[in-house]
């Protein structure tokens, strides 16, 4: 059985991606932040992915340290087998003006959303090598792709995740490893929860299908990029924003 390794997967976009996982036929490894809150949901998603037939165990980390993401690898590892697809969804926002930005808002969100794709990819691919194959989604965003007032922090993480994407892919490509990445538009989910009506509304009259995306919608995306139907597809960008900017 192929295993699949979904970080920051306790809710959201990563808690789908890990039932649509499960229901693809992979086993399934979910990442949550270490504190009990945390826990008890990803316990909840393992619970359902596991209903939908698949071995799923859950593995506390912060992805933003680099010794938690090599000893969660190996963890899985030892548990499953193997390790053939990677997820790095986890990611959070500290939003404000750049002028009004603390050094402290800006270093998290780096080490949270980018640093952190380094931190798992080093020990995923190690181990994919020596499996000859794997496939890596890795979790950008429109803000990476275009820019967004209030996002300084998280628009550079995200631009930075697809430069390490298609560095990844060019890296590992001759040894039948893929990367690619997604840039979801606004999804409804608690990251996007807390957004003002009014910042929603200026993010909507730009958004060509006139509504928010579902987490399903990215979910089916990542099945794509990690399955065998996107063989020849590595280094990409997959927007999905239902058309926020062409
Ligand atoms: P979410 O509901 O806040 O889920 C993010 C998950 O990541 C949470 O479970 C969170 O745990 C976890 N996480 C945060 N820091 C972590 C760490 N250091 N180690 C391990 N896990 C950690 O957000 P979402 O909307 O599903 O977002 C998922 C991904 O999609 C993120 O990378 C986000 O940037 C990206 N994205 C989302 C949207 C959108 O519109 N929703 C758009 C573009 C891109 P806690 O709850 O404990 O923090």
């Amino acid at each position: 059985m192929a295993v699949a390794l979904i970080t920051g997967a306790s809710q959201g976009i990563g808690e789908c991606i890990a039932k649509r996982l499960a229901k693809d036929g992979y086993d399934i490894a979910i990442n949550y932040y270490p504190t009990e809150n945390d826990r008890a949901k990803a316990v909840k998603v393992a619970e359902a992915c596991s209903e939908l037939g698949a071995r799923a165990e859950i593995f506390p980390a912060d992805v933003s340290d680099f010794t938690q993401c090599a000893d969660m690898v190996k963890a899985v590892k030892d548990a499953f087998g193997s390790l053939d697809a990677l997820v790095n969804n986890a990611g959070i926002t500290k939003d404000t003006l750049l002028t009004l930005m603390s050094e402290e808002q800006y270093d998290q969100v780096i080490a949270v959303n980018q640093k952190s794709v380094f931190n798992m990819m080093k020990p995923a691919i190690k181990l994919m090598m020596k499996q000859k194959k794997g496939a890596i989604v890795n979790m950008a965003s429109v803000a990476g792709l275009y820019g967004n007032p209030g996002q300084i922090n998280y628009a550079a993480s995200k631009a930075a995740i697809i430069g390490m994407t298609k560095t990844a892919a060019k890296e590992v490509g001759a040894r039948n490893i893929r990367v690619n990445a997604v840039a979801p538009g606004l999804i409804k989910t608690p990251m996007t929860d807390v957004l003002t009506d009014e910042q929603k509304g200026k993010i909507f009259e730009r958004i060509a299908l006139k509504r928010f995306g579902e987490v399903e919608e990215i979910a089916s995306v990542v099945s794509f990029l990690l399955s065998d139907s996107a063989s020849y597809i590595t280094g990409q960008t997959i927007e999905i924003s239902g058309g926020l900017e062409m």
